[in-house]
This record gives structure tokens, sequence and C-alpha cells, in this order.
């Protein structure tokens, strides 16, 4: 009975009726209702109200936990230190493909050293005397000195070239672990930001679990379906006769009204569940 009166008042109340019952409602019900509604209106209303505190406070925590400002800088940083290894993989690759041009020029321009010192040993040993074979040794030997010469020139590119990579990949370098110091001594703030708040949400956990233990399941069901529609707030306190959710001042006549009838009481505004403190 008590559940089944305490949902039609919620549903009642949620179409917008200005007050908790119609008149003939009211009226009709009144007998058991007047006191049912005069007992929620005590110990489970203020209690209402720590709850609301709770659940304001953990919002904000799971807010400040989801924007911590220090979490969205590491983020950056580890998305910088992402781009900036993508680029090292480009840099070495570029490196790597230097330094085996370097080798290969450098083997390249052995090889010729030896065939031009076999070619000179000839020429010079006297073992060729013919005229025409000699002049074709001279030519052979000329021709091996400017390939050996084209070789030598593109090597001293593919060195400056190979310099400049070792430079760019080791500034890039020097960058990333920079970064990647940051990040780790950053990660280590959040961790312990992050872990101050888990312990702070515990406690509101907690204590609004205490606190919500004694109140009416209809009653909590009411405020969950005001707090997901009125921005968090189901239950505001009624102080100075301005509702506390909206920060509107009701009529005096209502006021008294509600401060004679206790209860569970709606903001005429807002609809928040009003509790007269
Ligand atoms: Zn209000």
């Amino acid at each position: 009975m008590y559940q089944m009166s305490v949902k039609t008042r919620a549903v009642e109340s949620m179409r917008g009726s200005g007050t908790l019952f119609s008149l003939p409602e009211r009226r009709m019900t009144a007998g058991t209702l007047g006191w049912m509604v005069k007992e929620a209106g005590s110990v489970a209303l203020q209690n209402l109200l720590d709850v609301q505190a709770h659940d304001s406070a953990i919002d904000r925590l799971d807010h400040r936990k989801a924007t911590l400002p220090e979490s969205q800088r590491l983020t950056e940083l580890n998305d910088n230190v992402a781009e900036l290894n993508a680029d090292i993989a480009i840099a070495t690759k570029n490196r790597d493909e230097l330094a085996r041009e370097q080798d290969r020029l450098e083997g390249e321009m052995g090889l010729a050293d030896q065939k031009i010192q076999r070619e000179e040993s000839r020429l010079f040993s006297g073992a060729v005397s013919n005229p025409r074979e000699l002049k074709a040794l001279q030519s052979e030997v000329a021709m091996l000195k400017r390939n050996r010469g084209a070789a030598e020139d593109g090597l001293l590119e593919i060195m400056v070239a190979k310099d400049t990579a070792d430079s760019t990949l080791s500034s890039l370098e020097a960058e990333r672990d920079g970064k990647l110091a940051r990040a780790e001594e950053l990660g280590r703030t959040v961790a312990s930001l992050l872990g101050a708040i888990d312990s702070e949400l515990e406690g509101h956990q907690g204590a609004r679990a205490q606190a919500a233990a004694t109140i009416p399941a209809d009653l909590l069901e009411l405020y969950e379906k005001l707090r997901s529609t009125k921005g968090g707030v189901g239950a505001a306190a009624l102080e100075g006769g301005t509702c506390q959710g909206c920060h509107t001042r009701l009529p005096s006549r209502e006021v008294e009204r509600m401060v004679n009838e206790g209860g569970l009481q709606r903001c005429e505004n807002c609809r928040r569940i009003l509790v007269v403190v």
C-alpha cells in the first residue's frame, strides 16, 4: 500500500500538477496518505538531501576525472611521442639507405683502386712493350681513374647527405626521449591525482549508500528520474522561501503551505523535490 501510494504520487507529480495531488485525490486518500506524506517528510527527506549532496560531489569528481588537464596534456604528449616515433622510423630508413649506398661506393672504389694498381704495375713493369698495347693500357688506366673519380664524387655527396640524415635522426631521437621522460613523469602525476579522486569518490559512494538505505525505494526512484532530467539535481532545499534547485523565490503562501504540510513537496517552478529546512 505504501509503495503503491508513493508511486501514484510520483506519477501524478511527474504529470506536472502544481501540487502532489489533484484535489479530489487528495481528499480521497487524505486519511492514510496524509500520515505517509508526513512520514516521508521527516528523516527520509533530510537524508535525501544528503544523497543529493553526495551525488553532486560524485558527479563533480567524475567530471574532474574525465577532464583532468594533466590527463589531456599526457594524451597530447603521448600523441607527440607516437608522431616522433613515426618520423624516426622514416629518418632511420633514409639514413640506412644512405649508409648502404656509402658502403657500396666505398666497395666500388676499393675494387677500382685494386684494378688501377694492377693495370699500372703492368704498365710500368716493362712487360708490355707493344706501343698499341701500351696505349690501350694507358687509356684503360685513364678510364678506370675517371670512373673512380666519379665514384668518389658520388661518395662525397652521399657522406654529406648521411651526415645530415644522422643529425636529423639524433635530434628527432633527443626530442622523442625528452617528451618520453616528461610523459613518464606526467603519467605518475596523473596516476596520483586519479588515485586521490578515486578515494574521495569511494568516501562519497559509501556515505551515499548509507543515506540511501534509509529512503523508501519509490522516493529514491522519483529522485533519480528528476536527477536524470534536471542537470543532476533531483532534490533541493527550501531555504528562506527560495528553492535551492532553481533559485526561484516561491510565493509566501506556497511556502507557508509547504511548511505546514511538511512531507514530500515539489517546487512549483522546477518540479524538483523540495525539502523544507
Ligand atoms: Zn525549484
